[in-house]
């Protein structure tokens, strides 16, 4: 008898044959309705018991999140939104679970309660949901790239400089903590380190990354990133995956077309392969915003947003056309900001993004010619002497969603900005050579990974878009 996933069962023709399923038990009814789920799918298959045929003390170890193994006839089901079920002839408890101690039952659990329980949280609807789309997102990325002539470049996790600069990083400590050797000024020696000098967990892979550009031309990287933020927002987490492309003899511009291009292909690729998962979860939100006055609630669904953005242009405005719009703002609404902006040169808080996006253009927002002095050391300084090219995409219900740039190519001019803010030019000298050997125009972009799985399944806190979230004072599991 072959084995099938409940997926396959579900919209397969076997009516009639003898199946064999196995799964978990979502809910038990009337000692006779099992509702079976393996993960393969959101739905479960029914699978009905006639009690009378089976021993009372087996039928009472089938409980919510019991592990089955069932076996019987698939016929058309007469119940209401389902195709197919299983009339039972054989059926074995391969693992019980307690119904007093197991936590998720099937009533709906607080997102809250579910995140102190991240090893049994996907085990819900939700979860595994979010998790399936997870999934087929990280395939349509390499898919994405691996179709359109980039090679993927592993970056290494740990590095050896700070180069960002913004002090946020893991160190990575191989010395024994009980007794770390010293030097003369009784400070941690870190050349008897295992490496021989300081190192820390990456937080970008592009330097690196840039390096491979400039060889293989179009490259991208997609792994772990990590960060001390020290904040608590629903948008960091202290370890995420970034997706990294970096393109040689690509300007700004280009830049902006190639992250438009890709966001637009994997946002599609869900709408295609997750129909089901995405339906789910559009339903969730409908379920939550009832609770909601009118007007706090959204006025698109999950999936028509899906759409909306996958089919429209991005609307491109320089960070001077964002700023002319927040000063000119009726003091009114300029009282909702907590920080309000009058001024070129301030760096836009996560609330003024959002009123951009949200507010006044009503789509995703490409803002892009930044000051120089708000932005990283690398990035190529525009003619004006002030603003470089570099660029963020802001997103509906998410802020920022990518940061990207033209990276300076211009030796000369990459110096004077590492000596105006003090970087150790020693350290960098293997991306200086790549200024001095075959420098060319290239540029790149990084997109969190978790920030677009909270946009396509419309969940509300980064730390349920990850299987297990890494916070400030949370590594539990
Ligand atoms: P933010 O302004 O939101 O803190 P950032 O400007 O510090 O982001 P970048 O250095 O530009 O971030 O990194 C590129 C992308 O990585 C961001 O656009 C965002 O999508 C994502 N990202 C950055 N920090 C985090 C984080 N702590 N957790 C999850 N994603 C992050
Ligand atoms: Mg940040
Ligand atoms: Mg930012
Ligand atoms: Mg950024």
């Amino acid at each position: 008898m072959k084995s099938y996933s409940i997926k396959e069962l579900l919209s397969s023709n076997l009516s009639l044959q003898e199946v064999t399923v196995k799964g978990w038990v979502k809910t038990f009814r009337s000692n006779r309705f099992i509702a079976l789920n393996d993960g393969s799918t959101i739905n479960n298959i029914q699978c009905v018991v006639n009690f009378e045929n089976f021993d009372e003390a087996l039928l009472k170890k089938v409980s919510t999140g019991a592990a089955l193994e069932i076996s019987g006839t698939l016929v058309e089901s007469q119940g209401r939104g389902q195709s197919v079920e299983i009339q039972v002839n054989k059926l074995e408890v391969l693992g019980v679970s307690d119904p007093d101690t197991y936590p998720i039952q099937p009533k709906k659990h607080s997102l809250e309660f579910l995140r102190e329980k991240a090893h049994l949280r996907v085990r819900t609807n939700t979860f595994a949901a979010v998790m399936r789309v997870r999934s087929v997102l990280s395939f349509a990325v390499h898919r994405y790239f691996q179709n359109n002539g980039f090679y993927n470049v592993h970056t290494p996790i740990i590095t050896g400089s700070d180069a960002e600069g913004a002090g946020e990083m893991f160190r990575v400590s191989t010395l024994n903590q009980k007794k770390p050797p010293l030097n003369e000024a009784g400070e941690i020696d870190f050349k008897q380190d295992f490496f021989g000098k300081e190192t820390n967990l990456t937080v970008s892979g592009q330097l690196e990354a840039e390096t491979y550009a400039m060889a293989l031309g179009k490259v991208y990287t997609f792994g772990p990133t990590f960060r001390a933020e020290n904040s608590n927002t629903s948008r960091h987490l202290a370890e995420f995956w970034m997706i990294e492309p970096e393109v040689a003899f690509n300007d700004l511009d280009a830049n902006m077309d190639l992250a438009e291009d890709f966001i637009k292909d994997v946002i599609n690729y869900i709408l295609e392969n997750c129909a089901e998962d995405l339906k789910f979860l559009e339903q969730r939100l409908l379920d939550e915003e009832k609770s909601k006055p009118q007007a706090e609630r959204s006025d698109m669904d999950l999936i028509e947003k899906l759409k909306f953005v996958s089919e429209n242009n991005f609307k491109r405005v320089s960070y001077t056309e964002a700023i002319d719009i927040l000063k000119s703002c009726t003091p009114n609404k300029k009282k909702k900001f907590k920080y309000i902006i009058d001024e070129w040169g301030a760096d836009l808080q996560s609330e003024h993004e959002r009123f951009l996006v949200e507010k006044h253009f009503k789509c995703p927002v490409i803002l892009f010619d930044y000051p120089a002095k708000i932005k990283a050391f690398y990035m190529r300084l525009n003619d004006d002497g002030k603003t470089v090219r570099a660029m963020d995409i802001l997103f509906p219900g998410i802020g920022e969603i990518v940061g990207g740039s033209q990276r300076e190519e211009r030796l000369d001019v990459l110096l004077d900005k590492i000596k105006e803010l003090g970087i150790d030019e020693e350290e960098l000298w293997w991306y200086l050579d790549l200024r001095k050997f075959g420098t060319a125009v290239h540029s790149g972009f990084g997109l969190g990974f978790e920030r677009l799985v909270l946009f396509a399944t419309g969940m509300g806190n980064i730390r349920d878009v990850i299987p297990f979230p890494r916070t400030p004072q949370n590594a539990e599991f």
